[in-house]
């Protein structure tokens, strides 16, 4: 297996814009790196230029300590997982499974025993003798994913795999793959625009904007310590809620929002830099399920926000409360028995120490 290294990666497919620009990446030997971000924001292309199937247009790609911009996909020794699965309609999984080595010349015999190893890792045994027609969207994934593992890879990609899955599948497939990864012990790279899917699957994830790295982290860094704007809303389901106010002293230094009359006072905060924002326009940003329908006892400070629910959502094991702030639509996770009802007035509370502060300006946090 290997590690693999992007420096300064810029991609252009037109000679004019760069739809990858200036990426550094750094995946270790047996890590599981999720690629995330929105449609459109250059994970497919970043993908495809370490497979070999886009050219580099700047910067340098080194995959187990070699530079392989130069080189063929098919010897670069990595495998891809498409979307599509890709198989031969009219071969059997064993022959889908066996074509690539029959096609590099491996002998029968090792052959048999690889497609059989794969298909005893992904415990699909029972159907190498059917066509791909004959079988589940889950279960051709499998194959798919088999036809890569017999090539004995150094890296393995994958292109957003669960996307044609229905919901069920996805999260048993999602399982599947780590469980897959703890037994080959393999590095992977994952695309996807879940972030669901990179929360769960990944040791390390990798947020693309516009293609630019936005942030790299566990995926708790990322949950606990976005860097900006875009990784804080984009990662945690639901998303975290940004409310617009700004520091003024009254007394102390406070946060403020005028038309709710949500005020924090800033000494009961552990982010001394905010006070730094004296006079000037803030944003708040606080997650669903920080936010609570009565205080906490024993767990710090608790900040009020008046506000009238619009819709609630009864899910069973928590409650999603949906009110409307500057035009804008929060929500807060509240446990399952708790007394709200839709369109009457509901007061939320914020947990002050689990609260962040972003720059309108820059939109990194402060
Ligand atoms: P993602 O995988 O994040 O959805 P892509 O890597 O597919 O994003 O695309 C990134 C950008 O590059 C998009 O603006 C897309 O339209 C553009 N793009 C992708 N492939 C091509 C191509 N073959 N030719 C021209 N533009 C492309």
């Amino acid at each position: 297996m290997a590690d693999v290294k992007l420096n300064n990666i810029d991609k252009s497919y037109d000679g004019k814009t760069n739809v990858v620009k200036n990426v550094n990446i750094e995946i270790k030997d047996k890590e599981f790196a999720v690629l995330v971000g929105p449609s459109g924001c250059g994970k497919s292309t970043v993908l495809r230029m370490i497979a070999g199937l886009e050219n580099i247009t700047g910067g340098d790609l080194f995959i187990d300590g070699n530079r392989v911009n130069d080189l063929l996909p098919k010897d670069r020794n990595i495998a891809m997982v498409f979307q599509n699965y890709a198989l031969y309609p009219h071969m059997t999984v064993y022959q889908n499974m066996a074509f690539g080595l029959k096609l590099k010349k491996v002998p029968k015999k090792e052959i048999d025993q690889r497609v059989k190893k794969a298909a005893q890792i992904l415990e699909i045994e029972e159907l190498l003798d059917r066509k791909p027609k004959a079988m589940s969207g889950g279960q051709r994934q499998r194959v798919a994913i088999g036809r890569a593992i017999v090539r004995n890879p150094k890296v393995f990609l994958f292109d957003e795999p669960l996307s044609n899955l229905d919901a069920k599948l996805r999260v048993q497939m999602r399982v599947e793959l780590q469980k897959l990864h703890n037994k080959l012990q393999a590095t992977i790279i994952y695309v996807t625009h879940d972030q669901t899917e990179a929360m769960t699957l990944g040791d390390r994830i990798i947020v693309l904007n516009d293609g630019v790295v936005m942030q790299t982290g566990t995926p708790m860094e990322l949950y606990n310590n976005p860097d900006n704007m875009f990784v804080a809303g984009f990662i945690g389901s639901p998303p975290v809620n940004f409310i617009q106010g700004e520091i003024r002293r009254a007394g102390s230094l406070n946060f403020i929002h005028e038309k709710s009359g949500l005020k924090i006072d800033l000494s009961e905060l552990r982010n001394k830099a905010v006070s730094g924002f004296e006079g000037k326009k803030i944003i708040l940003g606080i997650r669903p399920e920080d936010i609570y329908s009565k205080p906490q006892a024993n767990s710090g400070h608790f900040a009020k926000l008046k506000t009238t629910s619009i819709a609630i959502e009864q899910m069973g094991s928590e409650m999603l409360v949906y009110v409307v702030l500057d035009d804008k639509q929060l929500i807060a996770r509240f446990s399952p028995e708790s007394k709200v009802e839709t369109g009457k007035p509901v007061d939320l509370f914020l947990d002050i120490n689990k609260i962040l502060f972003f720059d309108p300006d820059t939109e990194q946090v402060i």
